[in-house]
């Protein structure tokens, strides 16, 4: 996949299309060289000192000037890749920036490609895997919330608390390993009931660490809210009023000629995917069966139901019957136009919102309560880190299980030498979470999710 990783790259690192400014980064053995060329040839480049801005304009092999330009010359190993790096900053028309990299390749880089620069970051030590896909959350965070989230494990609290739940494994192998090794020797020892308390506090910090996780999908990616209930409730005006409130990104749901069915609020710094799913099942014609379908889909698939019915008429038998088959589902039963008659519910098993789409009254206690009743579900540990992706969660999901597995072992009284295989799946594996340990495949497999320039 990696044509040539000594190379030296190129690459837009702004994002497309019109900015004041645009920048061309140049990151391998030949940028400063190849910087020389793009500022007409006098070497001029190359012989300044690190970490400083010079002005310039780039010109093309015939020698016409293309743009005016600020050349950033970064010396390695103190730039973002560790390599020696040069940004070209120039104004930002995509035209003048696709002249600048043609000509940058003509010189001799290639192309990055999604995730290069990241990619050779962590591999001259950089970055570590954590780190690195911060990184990539930064540049795709939905909120005000995942953007401090992606910040904080930018600086790398993720792999602080790792390493040092790492380290803790280590020391526990090294005296059970030394029992093995030197059974005889007058070395210090701990008894099992020791190695026991210590796997326990080892359990509890990665059962924090995974608890938290689902925590941090909701500030990555959104709390999905189906708005669910009968025909007319006002499904969709509360939409309307709670998007009308909130900033908010409408989009429609492709495949379907009705609009407006979905859409985006932020809530407290937490973004909230709204999904009218009544919306779906209204339409009459032969896109309904598919619209059911994929309307049961995302009730499933939801992080919270917000279930409405309209005050006049209360709960229904059929409104009942759809509660108690989501009874194992986090929701919430809005009882709106409640301008129209008192909203009351003796007996629903979720918590109660009383709205009025039309008055505009109970909205912004609606947003709230939304967000609360998803967070209920994962409460915050104190000062949590969170684990924001599949892959990291699923890893520290493994090392609890390989940790749980190793006090089971304990408990049955298994030999020294069965015991250390768990800890050393556990400490490997977590090891995969910064990099410490990851295989090639996997770095490829991270890093090619980032987008060009990064
Ligand atoms: P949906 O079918 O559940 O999406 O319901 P709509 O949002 O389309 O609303 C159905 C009708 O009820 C519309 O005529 C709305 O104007 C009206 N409506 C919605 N919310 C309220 C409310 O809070 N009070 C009153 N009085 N009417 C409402
Ligand atoms: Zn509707």
């Amino acid at each position: 996949m990696h044509i040539n990783e000594s190379q030296t790259i190129a690459q837009i690192i702004t994002a497309p299309g019109k900015g004041a400014v645009g920048i061309v980064r140049i990151s391998g053995d030949e940028a400063l060289a190849i910087a020389d060329a793009l500022a007409g040839g006098s070497g001029k480049i190359s012989r300044v000192a690190s970490h400083t801005i010079h002005y310039g304009w780039v010109v093309n092999r015939q020698g016409e000037p293309l743009d005016e330009a600020l050349f950033m010359v970064m010396r390695g190993p103190r730039s973002y890749t560790g390599e020696d790096v040069v940004e070209v900053q120039c104004h930002g028309g995509p035209v003048a920036l696709g002249e600048i990299l043609r000509e940058t390749c003509a010189h001799g880089a290639r192309l990055a490609e999604a995730g290069e620069f990241s990619r050779r970051a962590f591999l001259n030590g950089k970055l570590d895997l954590s780190r690195a896909e911060a990184i990539m959350d930064l540049v795709e965070a939905k909120s005000d919330g995942a953007l401090k989230l992606a910040a904080r494990q930018k600086s790398g609290a993720t792999a602080r608390v790792v390493d040092g739940l790492r380290a803790s494994i280590l020391e526990l192998i090294a005296y059970i390993q030394a029992d093995l090794d030197f059974p005889e020797d007058d070395i210090e020892r701990l008894d099992r009931a020791t190695y026991r308390q210590r796997a326990e506090a080892l359990e509890e910090d990665l059962a924090k660490l995974v608890d938290t996780a689902a925590r941090g999908r909701f500030y990555r990616e959104g709390i999905t809210v189906a708005l669910c209930g009968r025909a007319n409730v006002g499904k969709s005006s509360l939409l309307n009023a709670l998007t009308g409130r909130n900033t908010a990104i409408v989009t429609n749901i492709p495949g379907t000629t009705r609009d407006s069915v979905e859409a985006t609020v932020q809530v407290e710094g937490m973004a909230l995917r709204l999904v009218d799913t009544a919306g779906l099942r209204e339409t009459d014609d032969l896109v309904e069966q598919i619209g059911v379908d994929r309307a049961r889909d995302i009730v499933k698939g939801a992080d919270v139901i917000a279930y409405c019915v309209d005050a006049p008429t209360g709960l229904t038998p059929e409104d009942e019957a759809f509660i108690a088959d989501h009874a194992d589902q986090v929701g919430l039963l809005v009882i709106n136009q409640t301008d129209l008659a008192e909203g009351s519910a003796s007996a629903s098993p979720w918590p109660v919102v009383t709205t009025s789409a039309l008055a505009g009254t109970g909205i912004d206690d609606l947003g709230r309560a939304l967000k609360a009743a998803a967070l209920k579900e994962a409460p915050a540990a104190e000062n949590a880190l969170y684990l924001t992706n599949t892959r990291q969660v699923a890893l520290a999901e493994t090392a609890l299980q390989d940790i749980r597995q190793f006090i089971a072992a304990l408990d049955q009284g298994l030999s020294d030498d069965l015991l250390v295989i768990d800890l050393q799946h556990a400490w490997e594996i977590l090891g995969l979470i910064t990099g410490e340990t990851a295989a090639d495949d996997l770095l490829d497999q991270i890093f090619s999710q980032f987008c060009l320039g990064k």
